[in-house]
């Protein structure tokens, strides 16, 4: 996720790093990695960027936010490596039964949602802060407001000016455009309950392991088919869905039909295709 030129990493899998290099994703700008769970497909790639920062003569301390077992993972692997990272690491054990704020800077806050799989994992939330109002300078151009004021209008104040005249604030402020959000829901079986946590996502992912034809083995697995992202959007009122995570088990497989299966019921639906952006 890029939000304003800092960028978030969720997950990262074998090969994120080649990955990365070939889309020119600026790496070194990542300074917060979200782990949604330990399966190797969504961690095994870790490593490799670690060392990476390492040999970069990286400074700046990388946030780790995952379970807590990930932290005896990377512990083991430096110590039996001999070295010691050239950068701190500030590792955020996560705790996948609940959803709780696990970050938040001026902007935007991130939170997890709990995911229902075979081991325990949480999907991510990020949320765009409330924004503060656009001022209309034409209508206060006879006067002479401070700093202050300024920020005080920016925050819904009435202006009242030295002579005692008021400006109320809906006469000289436009609202922001909408605050935006993105919820990252990977890997989980499909349930009622995430509902409450990503309703009205702008942009929801959703994996979409299976094909509807497999709901048996989605279930199996605890994973979503197609059309289980589809509803789960459809359900949240999500504004864009985002399928992918496709099974790699068949050999053959038809991501346009998967896109139509996923259309029927959700039709702003598009596919995770690697090295795509969604802009929101
Ligand atoms: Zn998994």
């Amino acid at each position: 996720v890029n939000f304003q030129d800092e960028l978030f990493l969720l997950d990262c899998g074998e090969a994120t790093q080649m990955q990365m290099r070939k889309y020119n994703i600026k790496f070194q700008r990542i300074n917060h990695i979200f782990i949604t769970h330990l399966h190797g497909d969504h961690y095994l790639g870790i490593m490799g960027l670690l060392f990476t920062y390492h040999l970069l003569g990286r400074e700046k301390t990388l946030h780790i936010y995952a379970s807590p077992g990930l932290r005896d993972i990377i512990n083991l692997q430096i110590h039996l490596s001999g070295c010691s990272l050239v950068y701190p690491i500030q590792f955020h054990p996560l705790n996948h039964s609940l959803s709780e704020k696990i970050f938040e800077n001026d902007k935007i806050i991130v939170e997890t949602i709990p995911m229902i799989h075979r081991i325990p994992t949480s999907g991510f939330i990020f949320r765009e802060k409330q924004k503060l109002k656009n001022i209309r300078i034409e209508a206060l151009a006879d006067e002479n407001p401070s700093h202050d004021d300024f920020e005080n209008i920016r925050r819904g104040a009435d202006f009242i000016s030295p002579n005692g005249k008021i400006y109320p604030n809906d006469d000289i402020t436009v609202n922001p455009p909408p605050s935006r959000s993105f919820s990252h829901c990977s890997d989980t079986l499909f349930s009622d309950s995430l509902v409450k946590y990503i309703k009205n996502s702008d942009l929801l992912y959703c994996e979409a392991t299976f094909s509807k034809d497999k709901a048996d083995k989605a279930s199996e697995k605890f994973h979503c088919t197609t059309e289980d992202a589809a509803m789960l959007a459809k359900i949240a009122d999500a504004r864009r869905l985002i399928i992918g995570h496709f099974s790699a088990r068949y050999e053959d497989i038809d991501l346009n039909s998967l896109l139509l299966e996923s259309k029927n019921i959700f039709p702003n639906t598009e596919l995770a295709i690697e090295g795509s952006v969604f802009n929101l």
